[in-house]
């Protein structure tokens, strides 16, 4: 089972977070930027939202392909020569009687046989 995260989401996130952090330091603490603290924090708090939004909808848009998951395509691969069979996932390209390639054992030339969908559900 392959857990398909989005990383990038939580690292724009974290950055938009940290950025914000520096604005409300800047804000607060550098003296230059006293006078203009209050569209600093108005920037920062934006900054902080728009930092939970692509975590959340980062998170949300990475769901569905977990749902998918509840069914799953196996493909069956065998040999033209030998009684060889062998299952995997199927991959994007994959159809009956493919030619694979080389048979592990006879080197003969492997192909798919069938193609078939499992439930996953729970029931
Ligand atoms: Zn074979």
């Amino acid at each position: 089972m392959s857990k398909k995260r989005q990383p990038i989401f939580t690292i724009a996130s974290i950055l938009l977070t940290l950025v914000a952090v520096v604005i409300f330091l800047l804000g607060t603490m550098v003296e230059p930027f006293n006078a203009y603290w209050i569209p600093m924090f108005a920037g920062g708090l934006v900054l902080l939202i728009s930092a939970w939004g692509v975590y959340y909808f980062g998170e949300r848009s990475a769901k569905p392909t977990q749902e998918e998951e509840k069914e799953k395509v196996i493909t069956v691969i065998g040999c033209k020569n030998c009684d060889v069979r062998e299952e995997r996932a199927f991959a994007e390209g994959d159809y009956v009687r493919k030619e694979i390639g080389p048979c592990k054992k006879c080197s003969g030339t492997s192909v798919i046989k069938a193609i078939y969908a499992v439930s996953l559900k729970k029931e």
